[in-house]
């Protein structure tokens, strides 16, 4: 071993159904692949210690497990472009709990308009915390897992790997909701999988279009802001899951334009 050879690192890049990371470069030459290394001391006897690229490897792990959007893989928390005061005010509770959040802490509640940077921010932290700490972190659509866990239950089997995954990963960043309105069975599964976060106190992050509240005015005509204020997210999720998620959330507002926003949404 000489001091030119260093631990590779990870890489990222969009694989065919999501994020992946890899080893960069594939081999480790410290310690040839072989994962711990056998060093020699004064005294002539020999020792083995475990090689740190078995903690990078780990962390690659983790990150695959993640299931990040393909698109999203390389997005950092220092890359989003903050325009407007509510980006800004996002931005900074996303650098809050990188800098002191640690799983079990509240997560966010990201509510605003499409195309604000909301999957940005979010899937940015999980990738901090999935290569930089080594947390358990997990992303799902709320609209494809329903999609998902339907299709599980069509083919006959009651209970799911990805219901176990979302209901118990230690942080976990579920976008889109209110996208599908949950009935019936759908509900219920939802219901379940918060209920069960909420009760072991696990870090959820929740993306949404829906507003948490119906504006008290609403200006003549067409609503010109893109949020969807039709309904709210309690109505479209009910008030179970949407009381669950304001206790382990902190709402967060995020708009790319503030003045679009109606009065109500500012704080
Ligand atoms: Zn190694």
């Amino acid at each position: 071993m000489t001091s030119a050879q260093s631990i590779p690192q990870y890489r990222t890049q969009p694989g065919r159904r999501w994020a992946v990371a890899n080893l960069h470069p594939e081999h480790c030459p410290v310690c040839d692949d072989e994962l711990r290394i056998i060093s020699r001391g004064e005294d002539g006897k020999t020792f083995v210690s475990t090689c740190e690229c078995v903690n990078v490897r780990r962390r690659i792990r983790l990150y695959n497990q993640a299931h990040l959007p393909a698109a999203y893989h390389d997005k950092r928390i220092e890359s989003f472009d903050a325009k407007s005061r509510n980006q800004h005010a996002a931005l900074h509770e996303i650098k809050k709990f990188r800098d002191k959040g640690a799983p079990g802490d509240s997560g966010l509640l990201l509510v605003g308009a499409p195309g604000v940077g909301k999957t940005h921010l979010v899937t940015a932290l999980l990738r901090f915390l999935v290569l930089e700490r080594g947390v358990e972190c997990r992303y799902v659509d709320s609209f494809q897992l329903l999609e998902q866990l339907k299709a599980t239950f069509d083919a006959g089997s009651g209970s799911s790997v990805l219901m176990e995954e979302v209901s118990s990963v230690d942080v976990l960043g579920l976008d889109e909701l209110g996208k599908t309105k949950p009935t019936g069975w759908q509900h219920q599964v939802l219901d379940q999988i918060i209920s069960r976060r909420y009760d072991q106190g696990l870090t959820t992050f929740v993306i949404s279009n829906y507003a948490l509240e119906r504006p008290r005015r609403q200006g003549r005509g067409a609503n010109p802001d893109p949020l969807n204020l039709r309904e709210t997210l309690e109505e479209r999720v009910g008030s179970r899951i949407f009381s669950r998620l304001m206790e382990m959330c902190r709402p967060v507002i995020i708009d790319g334009d503030d003045r679009r926003i109606p009065s109500v949404w500012r704080s």
